[in-house]
C-alpha cells in the first residue's frame, strides 16, 4: 500500500474516498465531527502540494436512491469550517454539469461530490459505476477506513482505473499500521481485555488473538458464557447458551497454546437491570439466582490491574460492565485507568470500538493511550485476520 506521500499531487484532481458518514441530528446539523477531522492531513497535504481534493463519501443508508436527508450538502458548512478551507458542493457524480464544475476547480481547492450510495452500484461495486466516478480525476487516494471493509465501487472498484497511481490518505495507512503492528509486531506481554456484551460478536477476534497474545482478560456480559462453561453459577446474567461449546473450546485452546484467560473471579451484581437497583457484591464468582453480573468487583479490579500494568502491548475492546450506568461503572474506568499507566510507562495501548473509545472519553483520557481506533466495522474484521477490499484493492495496486 503506497502512502500519500508518494502521490504527485501538484495540478493534479485528487480523488478522495473520505468516510464522512457523520451523525445528524433533526435539524440535519453534524452533531460529531470525528470523521471530518481525521481527514484533515490527507486533505491538507493535498492543498499544500497544489492539488484539488475531490472528496466523495456516503452517507447514511439511502439504498441506492436520492434522498434530501441523506444529502452530504447538509455537511458542507461543517466540511468547510472543520477543515478550514471552503469546500465546493459538485452535486452527484452523474449529473451532466459535474465535470465542467470540476474542470474550473484551481490547485488548492476542496470539492465534495454527492452522496455515493444515492446510486444502487456504489454498494455493488459496479464496475461503470467506478469508471464513471474515475473520468473526474487523475489519481485516487483511499482515507475512508471506516469503510474498507467494504468492496464498494469508490472504495474498491475503482483502484482499476487508476493502474500505479492509488494511494492511502494519512487515516487509512495510520489505522492500518497501528493494527498491523498491534497483530504483527507486538512487544510481549501482549494482553488483549475484550468486554462487551455478546460471545457471538467477539468470537473471531478472540479465536485469531490466540495466536498473537500472552494474556487474555475476558468480561463484560459476555464472560458469564465463560464462567458458566466451567461451572460457575452466574444467575440472572447474559448467558449465550449456543456459545457455551464454543467458550469450552476457547479455553481448551488457551490453555493448548499457552495463553492465559484471566474472566472476573467477583462481580457487583444487580437485582435488575436498572442503576437504581439493589446491589450486591460476591466474594467468589458464583452469582446467586435473581441476581446478575453488571461490573466486575473489587478483587477482579485488582487482578486485572496487575496484568494491563505488566503487559508492554495492550489492545482493549469493550466495556467490562454495564458503564452506561453510573453504579456500574468502576470497572471499565480503572480498566481505562490502567491502560493509561501502563502507557506512561511504556507499552503500546490500542482502544477500539465504541463504548471502550466513549469510556476513555468519558475519563478524559484519550491523550493518554497510544492509538485510538475509529474503524468500528473495519477494525473489527482486521482484528479478526481478514484483508479488508479497500486495502487489498490498494495493495494490489503496485
Ligand atoms: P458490545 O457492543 O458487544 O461491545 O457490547 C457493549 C455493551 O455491553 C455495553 O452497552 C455494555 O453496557 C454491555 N455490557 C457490558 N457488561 C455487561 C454486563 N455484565 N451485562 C450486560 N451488559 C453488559
Amino acid at each position: 500500500m503506497k502512502s500519500i506521500d508518494l502521490a504527485p499531487l501538484k495540478g493534479k484532481k485528487v480523488l478522495v474516498r473520505v468516510d464522512y458518514n457523520v451523525p445528524l441530528n433533526e435539524q440535519l446539523e453534524v452533531t460529531d465531527t470525528t470523521r471530518i477531522v481525521r481527514t484533515i492531513a490527507t486533505v491538507k497535504k493535498i492543498q499544500d502540494e497544489g492539488g484539488i481534493a475531490i472528496l466523495m463519501s456516503h452517507l447514511g443508508r439511502p439504498k441506492g436512491v436520492a434522498a434530501d436527508k441523506f444529502s452530504l450538502k447538509h455537511i458542507v458548512s461543517k466540511a468547510s469550517e472543520v477543515l478550514g478551507t471552503p469546500v465546493q458542493f459538485l452535486g452527484d457524480v452523474l449529473d451532466a454539469d459535474v465535470e465542467k464544475k470540476v474542470a474550473t476547480l484551481k490547485p488548492g481547492e476542496v470539492a465534495l461530490l454527492e452522496n455515493l450510495r444515492f446510486h444502487a452500484e456504489e454498494e455493488a461495486g459496479d464496475e461503470n459505476f467506478a469508471r464513471q466516478i474515475a473520468r473526474l480525476g487523475d489519481l485516487y487516494v483511499n482515507d475512508a477506513f471506516g469503510t474498507a471493509h467494504r468492496a464498494h465501487a469508490s472504495t474498491a472498484t475503482i483502484t482499476k482505473f487508476f493502474p500505479g497511481q492509488c494511494y492511502a490518505g494519512y487515516l487509512l495507512y495510520e489505522e492500518a499500521s497501528n493494527l498491523d503492528m498491534v497483530l504483527n509486531n507486538a512487544g510481549h506481554p501482549f494482553t488483549a481485555i475484550i468486554g462487551g456484551s455478546k460471545v457471538s460478536s467477539k468470537l473471531k477476534i478472540i479465536t485469531h488473538l490466540l495466536d498473537k497474545v500472552d494474556n487474555l482478560i475476558i468480561a463484560g456480559g459476555m464472560s458469564y458464557t465463560f464462567l458458566h462453561a466451567m461451572g460457575v453459577k452466574i444467575g440472572n446474567s447474559l448467558l449465550e447458551e449456543d456459545m457455551i461449546p464454543v467458550a469450552k473450546d476457547i479455553i481448551n485452546r488457551a490453555h493448548l497454546k499457552g495463553v492465559d484467560i484471566y474472566l472476573p473471579i467477583d462481580n457487583i451484581c444487580a437485582d435488575k437491570f436498572d442503576n437504581n437497583a439493589n446491589q450486591y457484591i460476591t466474594t467468589h464468582n458464583d452469582i446467586p439466582e435473581g441476581w446478575e453480573g453488571m461490573d466486575i468487583g473489587p478483587r477482579t479490579i485488582r487482578k486485572f490491574a496487575a496484568i494491563i500494568k505488566n503487559a508492554n502491548t495492550i489492545l482493549w475492546n469493550g466495556p467490562v460492565g454495564v458503564y452506561e450506568f453510573p453504579n456500574f461503572e468502576k470497572g471499565t474506568q480503572s480498566v481505562a485507568l490502567c491502560v493509561a499507566v501502563a502507557t506512561m510507562s511504556g507499552a503500546f495501548s490500542l482502544i477500539g470500538g465504541g463504548d471502550s473509545i466513549a469510556a476513555v472519553n468519558n475519563y478524559h483520557l484519550a491523550n493518554q493511550v497510544s492509538y485510538i481506533s475509529t474503524g468500528g466495522g473495519a477494525m473489527l474484521e482486521y482484528l479478526e485476520g481478514r484483508e479488508l477490499p479497500g486495502i487489498k484493492a490498494l495493495n494490489e495496486d503496485k
